[in-house]
Formats: C-alpha cells, structure tokens, sequence
C-alpha cells in the first residue's frame, strides 16, 4: 500500500499535446498525476510509465468528459488510488477552424459545446465535491480566441468565451472554500491538434508576437504549473494570454480559409488559392 501523495493533479485530456507537456511538468513539480484521455490509451498509458520510471506516481483513466458517468467514475478513481486531489487542469478540448457559418451543423456546434465547456462543467463539479478542506485549484485551458474571435472560427471561439466566463463565475463562487480558479489563454501552439493549420497562417500568428515564435506545449504547462504553485496563491480568477499580442486576426483570416469541416467547393476553390498565396506571395480573398 503507498502513502497519500502530497500533492495530486488530475489532468482532462492529458494523453497528447498540452495536457500531457502539463502532466510531465507537474509531475517534475512533485504531483502525483491521473492521466485522463478518451482515445488515445497506448498514448496515456506510455506516458504513465514513462512518469512512473521517472520516480513519480501516475495513473491513466479514460473517460469522455461530455458525459457525466464518465467524470464520476474518472474522480472517483483518482481519490480511490490516490486519496486525495489538490488540481484539476480543464485542458481536454477540441478546435475547429476553417469553418463558414453556412456549414455549422448540430453535430459540430454539440462535439465543441459537449466537450470544450459541458465536460469543464462537469469535471470542475466533480473536482469541488472532492477538494479537502486546504481548498484546491481548477486551471482552465481557455484560448487568445475566447476574447478576440475571428472568422471561420466562430463555435470554438464561442466555447473559449464560455470557459472564460465560467472561470470567473466559478471563481467567485469556489473562492470562499479556498477554491481558486483560473484560466490559461493560448496562442496558437505546436501540437497534434494544430499540426494541419496553413503555412501562411502559422507565419502570421508568428509575426504577431513579441518573441517570434510560436507557443510550444512546455511554454503552457510552465504557466499551468506556476498558477498550481502557493507562489500565485492570491490568484484566482485569472485569465493569462499567452503568445500572439498583435495584429488583426479578422482582416487576415478574411484573406484565408483552413481546413474546412465538410468539405465544399468554394472551400476546395479557397485552398487552391491560399497555396497559390503561399508560392506567389500575393494576397487571397475568398469568394
Ligand atoms: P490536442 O488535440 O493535441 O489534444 C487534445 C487532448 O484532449 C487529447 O489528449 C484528447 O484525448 C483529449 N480529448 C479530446 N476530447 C476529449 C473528451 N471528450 N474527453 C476526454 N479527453 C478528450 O489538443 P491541444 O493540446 O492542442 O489543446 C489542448 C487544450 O488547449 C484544448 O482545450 C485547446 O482548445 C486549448 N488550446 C490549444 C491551442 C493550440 O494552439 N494548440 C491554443 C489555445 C487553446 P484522446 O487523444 O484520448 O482523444
């Protein structure tokens, strides 16, 4: 039987991308980690061993946040292998750009609304029922797009604006049970979940930083893991934009379409030149 962990982290989504860079940085911080993922179990499971060789203690759960059952029984065995919880990270999401609102359909609008703010709802309650005494922390993954929306994106960016409205709420509401709740805004960030975006875009959130680069998942799990730490104890609350801090994401995305969801014509006709915008260098405005 292992003593209680001092400190434990459960992480939504954490088997790929920015909720697993947070699983490795918390885990360096001393935390014992639960692992959820809803597909990718090779995925989570590899990165438990690896934390576990590592000297720490992890435990992968799968478990679709959309669905309450699920967060239930995800909670309930994290307090039953580890005995307590200190942090939840709301990072489990999905982003969908290059979407024209002709084409948001009910299945589009329910995959991002079920998982990027029902699945946050639902765990954030599941996370406060099992909170000690001490209080606790819940650090939302929200996005630059919650509070700046641009075309194409309008759902997922409706979802960020939630989750940033719900951190507040939930802040107020958590505070007095030393609950603190903050939020993480995103740039755009190299992973799985961005990796198909257009060369010209990538550039352009490029240019519109102060450091020339884009995001990476070690830079978010950095901030998560400084919000997790008593040094930001009085912060609650928050909301912390990371990266792009310029430009004017609505003319450019104008000018460019991503990978459409449901594929047309117009939007094949829009790839078409968007590369030849890549080669030629010359500007495209889609029909
Ligand atoms: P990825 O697509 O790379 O990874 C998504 C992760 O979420 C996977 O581990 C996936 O698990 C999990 N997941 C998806 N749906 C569910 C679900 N219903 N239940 C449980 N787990 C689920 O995403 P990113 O790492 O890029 O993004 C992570 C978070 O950061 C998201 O909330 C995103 O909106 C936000 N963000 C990302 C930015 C970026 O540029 N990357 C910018 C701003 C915000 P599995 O593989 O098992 O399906």
């Amino acid at each position: 039987m292992h003593p209680t962990p001092e400190k434990v982290t459960l992480i939504t989504g954490a088997s790929r991308g920015i909720g697993r860079a947070i699983a490795e940085r918390l885990a360096q911080d001393g935390f014992a980690v639960v692992v959820n993922y809803a597909k990718s179990a090779d995925q989570a499971q590899a990165l438990v061993q690896r934390l576990t060789q590592q000297g720490g203690r992890a435990l992968a759960v799968q478990g679709d946040v959309s669905r309450q059952a699920d967060v239930i029984t995800l909670f309930e065995r994290a307090v039953a292998e580890f005995g307590r919880l200190d942090v939840l990270v709301n990072n489990a999401g999905i982003g969908a750009f290059g979407v024209p609102l002709e084409n948001i359909t009910d299945t589009h609008y329910d995959a991002l609304f079920n998982t990027n703010v029902r699945g946050l709802i639902y765990a954030s309650q599941a996370a406060s029922q099992h909170f000690g005494d001490s209080g606790g922390h819940i650090i939302n993954l929200s996005s630059v797009v919650g509070n700046r929306p641009a075309p194409y994106s309008a759902v997922y960016a409706a979802t960020k604006a939630a989750v940033d409205s719900l951190t507040k709420s939930f802040a107020a509401e958590l505070g007095p049970r030393r609950i603190r709740v903050n939020a993480v805004a995103p740039s755009l960030t190299e992973t799985d979940g961005t990796a198909g975006m257009p060369a010209a875009f990538r550039e352009h959130i490029t240019q519109t930083t102060a450091l020339g680069r884009l995001g990476t998942a070690p830079d978010i799990a950095g901030v998560v893991a400084l919000l997790a730490s008593p040094a930001t104890g009085l912060m609650a609350r928050f909301c912390t934009p990371m990266g792009a801090c310029g430009g004017n994401p609505c003319s450019f995305h104008r000018q460019l379409v991503f990978q459409p969801i449901g594929s047309s014509a117009q939007a094949a006709e829009a790839h078409r030149r968007l590369d030849s915008r890549q080669t030629t260098g010359k500007p495209v405005f889609l029909p």
